[in-house]
């Protein structure tokens, strides 16, 4: 794995550039995704600074990319399908996503919520996450090591809840920490076996209890338990 030296430019040129970045846009849109404020936070965020820097000229692909340690970044089409479902035209207040990853998602979070929280298990990644997002200035974003099956105590309740990584049941801890009037989504595995199908799973919590809506089949890496 390369280590990077100097910090990379955050314009860009050539593939990395905002245009390349523009035509993404313009195809998220094509593969209907409507929320504005998605498509503006999506056009924002430098995707190529976070992907190893053999792999920038591919950032802007509709394709999902390792960034090491056996962990990948979404596709963009699947970060804007999450977060649109997860906002569902409302008011983007408080968000806790549970893996960090590269940092990437974490940062179109923080340009549409007013405060985001987001969680890595493995530590080395949670320091290059940081690195990632130095020259961004996302002041509302709070990165946390830890296991997301405890979810993030200190800032809880959230009215959003993303999850990165699948697991085989909603963690309780993470049921606990939604608001009333709350929306959660998470990659769900659905049947026994490790090469199992996912889920996209939409969950809303009201006065009453927990509404499960099942979306897209998708692929994640698994969640794993602990620290890493
Ligand atoms: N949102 C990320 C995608 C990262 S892939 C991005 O934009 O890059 C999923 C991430 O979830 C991996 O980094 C993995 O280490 C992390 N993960 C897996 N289980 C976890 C857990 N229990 N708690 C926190 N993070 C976890």
């Amino acid at each position: 794995m390369t280590r990077r030296g100097a910090p990379r430019d955050p314009a860009g040129i050539g593939m990395t550039s905002q245009r390349t970045r523009g035509r993404m846009v313009e195809r998220l849109r094509g593969q209907g995704i409507r929320d504005e404020r998605v498509l503006a936070a999506m056009g924002a965020v430098p995707r190529h600074l976070f992907v190893e820097e053999a792999l920038a000229s591919r950032a802007y692909e509709d394709s999902a990319l390792p960034i090491g340690f056996g962990q990948t970044i979404s596709r963009p089409f699947v970060v804007a399908r999450m977060v649109e479902a997860l906002i569902a035209g409302k008011q983007a207040r408080k968000v806790l996503e549970v893996g960090t990853g590269c940092g990437y998602q974490a940062a179109v979070l923080a340009r549409i919520f007013l405060e985001a929280y987001s969680v890595e298990r493995i530590r080395a990644l949670h320091e290059r996450a940081r690195t990632n997002l130095l020259g961004l200035r996302l002041s509302n974003l709070r990165l946390v090591h830890g296991d997301g099956h405890a979810g993030l105590d200190k800032a809880a309740p959230y009215p959003a809840i993303i999850v990165a990584a699948a697991a085989r049941a909603v963690p309780d801890a993470l049921l606990r920490q939604l608001s009333p009037g709350g929306r959660m989504i998470l990659p769900l595995k659905s049947g026994r076996a490790d090469g199992a199908a996912q889920r996209l799973v939409l969950i809303e919590r009201s006065g009453r209890g927990f509404a499960e809506t099942e979306l897209d089949a998708v692929r994640f890496v698994p969640m794993e338990a602990g620290k890493g």
